[in-house]
This record gives structure tokens, sequence and C-alpha cells, in this order.
């Protein structure tokens, strides 16, 4: 009868909370495989070079409709992580004035890659319907194309991140450096990629990739190995176990204040902000000492782009035929480019708007000056 009690109490527990992140299960299963090679120490002097550009590709592997996501939501995870890994959130104002001097940008940028292994050009994102209703981290069934999955792109060229629907209310996991490069890359559920009204609460704000990348780029768990504080840094403070929901501030343990704003802790999404210094370094010399090859491949066209400069320059967006742009004696070029990075018009003339109803409908960034804006043609 107790053991009736106990899995009761499993079931009920798993069937109605979901699983922030499977990462650590998921290295500790690839041991016993055999297939995680070693985690190296990384030398943590970086020195900073600024800009650094990941070209990614995301395997969607659908069963119905609803698992075959947008686009939109693609994009919209992209500009969580460009924000997120360069200190460009919106929320970065939350990061308590106790840890602000260590709150960092890595400089990391991603972007869809142009080009497949092949040199064929790409949106960057693969689609594939399945027979399988849903995918267990335990068979890396996702990753193989014979298995009902997709085979990964060159791991070393290219961050593969494959979304699909995830058993066991887990929301996603990632390898960490020294992974067989046949199953290195990120998994996320397709329900919490991106941003979409429809995601659900509370993780719908596109921080599962965000925090899965983050271990993919070598970095533990804030609450790794709880008050005995290793995670390799020593400006997140140590902190007993993980932080669910969204808690006040300040939280302490371990005989300091809690950061459970660090994008490696499991708070909501709407309640974490942060990398700290030590992190960045951590990824950053992760990608110069053992993912280097990212770097080799591509030229990263949704990189370049920044998107909050050109609001109040241009409207509407969405737009029909034509494009208006304020303040236009300043404008000296404006370049458009599609969704696969082909220029599609230029002017260099100064011109209070552009008539773009050539274009089919679809999404578009718009450059003046060199200041890219992401646009919607209705
Ligand atoms: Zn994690």
């Amino acid at each position: 009868m107790r053991f009736l009690i106990f899995i009761f109490f499993i079931n009920f527990y798993f069937s109605d909370s979901q699983n922030r992140c499977g990462s650590e299960d998921y290295r500790n299963i690839l041991i016993e495989k055999g297939l995680f090679v070693s985690q190296k120490n990384v030398s943590q002097n970086i020195v900073r070079s600024g800009q650094y550009s990941i070209p990614v590709v995301f395997h969607i592997i659908y069963n119905n409709e609803s698992e075959n996501i947008s686009d939109d939501q693609i994009i919209s995870q992209l500009d969580v992580l460009n924000s997120d890994y360069n200190a460009e959130n919106d929320d970065f104002i939350n990061v308590p004035d106790i840890f602000i001097n260590v709150a960092s940008s890595s400089g990391i940028r991603f972007c869809l890659a142009q080009a497949d292994p092949s040199g064929n050009v790409s949106s960057g994102i693969t689609r594939t319907y399945t027979d399988l209703e849903f995918f267990s981290m335990s068979e890396d069934k996702m990753k193989i194309s014979s298995e009902g999955g997709v085979d990964p792109w060159d791991t070393e060229k290219y961050l593969n991140i494959w979304v699909c629907d995830l058993s066991g209310n887990l929301l996603g996991f990632a390898t960490y450096p020294g992974t067989n490069p046949l199953l290195d890359g990120v998994v996320i559920d397709y329900q919490y990629l991106g941003v979409l009204p429809n995601n659900p609460s509370p993780y719908n704000l596109g921080r599962t990739a965000t925090h899965e990348i983050g271990h993919y780029f070598g970095l533990e768990h804030t609450f790794y190995a709880g008050c005995s504080d290793w995670d390799n840094c020593d400006d997140t403070p140590s902190i007993t176990s993980s932080t669910f929901g969204c808690p006040e501030f300040p939280q302490e343990s371990c005989g300091s204040i809690d950061m459970t704003m660090n994008f490696m802790d499991y708070t909501n999404d709407a309640c974490m902000c942060m990398f700290t210094q030590c992190q960045s370094d951590i990824m950053l010399a992760t990608l110069a000492e053992q993912r280097v090859s990212l770097l080799e491949n591509s030229f990263c066209f949704y990189n370049s782009l920044s998107s909050s400069i050109l609001k109040e320059y241009i409207y509407p967006n969405p737009f029909y035929d034509y494009i208006f742009f304020e303040n236009f004696n300043l404008i000296k070029n404006i370049i458009v480019y599609d969704y696969l990075g082909e220029k599609v018009y230029e002017n260099k003339f100064i011109t209070s708007s552009v008539n773009l109803n050539h274009l089919i409908k679809g999404l578009y960034f718009i450059c003046v000056n060199g200041n890219c804006q992401k646009v919607i043609k209705d």
C-alpha cells in the first residue's frame, strides 16, 4: 500500500509539473553509454574581441501541425537569445544592485545558418514530419533520421537545435562540451521555443533555450553541488537548491543572498535576466577552446541586425506597399533583405518613403544607414 501511495505521488507530481532542464541527467545517461568524452576545464583568461557569431540550424520535427511551429516563433527565439547573451534584454533592469557589477554581456550572437553543410543556400530551418508522437531524452531518436528524427548538421560548424514534442513534461536539454559529435546540440520542446502568446506560462519567454545553450557553452547550474558551490564561478553565490517560481528578492541561503535571477537557475522565464562575468568568460573560453569551428562557419546575416535602433524611423510595421521614414533627410542608404539574406531592394537617394509592393508577403529586414530592423509585409 505504501508503495502504491508512492507511485500515485510520483505520477501526480510529474503529471502536474514541468521538468525545467534535463541536461545533468542527460550527461549522466551519456556517461553510462560511453558517449560523453570529457568536460575539460577551460582557461577563463579570455581576451574579449567583440562579437561572436554562432550559426544555428533549427530542426523542426512534427507529428501534427501545432508542432510544426512558425518561422515567426523561431525568429522570436533568436531575438531572445541575442538580447539575453548581450545584456540587451528589457528586464536586465531587474538585476539587483548588489549583482549589477557582475552582470555581463558575452558578445555571443546567434543567426540562422545561411548555408547547409553542402553549401546550398538555406533558411537555417529544416522541417521534418515524423510518425513518432513524442520523443524521449534517453533515446536520442530526435537526432537520428532513421529513427524518426533528423541527423545533425556538422556539429562542429553549427549549433543544432532540435524542436520536437518531448515526453515527461520536459522543457529541454543540452549537451555539454565533450559529448559525442553525433548527439551534440540542444533539444527544446516545441511549446517552449520562442515567445508566442500561446506558449504555456510561465515558461513562455524563450528562456529555456537561453538556459540550455548556457550548458552547451559549458555552464553548470548555479545550484550545482549546493552550498559547496562548484559551478566554477565565484561571482554566482552558492545556493542550496534550484529555485522555482518567481521569488521575492532577497532570498538567502548558504550564508549569502541568492542570485535567483541567473539564467542558470530554474525560475520562471519572467524572473531570470542575467549571466555573470564569470559565466560569460566560461562560455567564451569554451567557444575559443572547444567550439572554435563554429566561428569559422559562415556569414551570420541575422547577427548583424540591431533591431532596436530603427523603431522610431520607419512605419508602418507590418506594411502593405509603402514604408515611410521619419527624419528622412538623415538617410543615405536603404537596403531591404529577404528572409534568406538576399538583397531585394536598394536605394541610395534621400527619400521619405519606398514602394515595396513588388515583394511577396513575409519577413524582411530593412536597413537604413547600416542599421536594420525586422519588418513584416502583409
Ligand atoms: Zn539546466
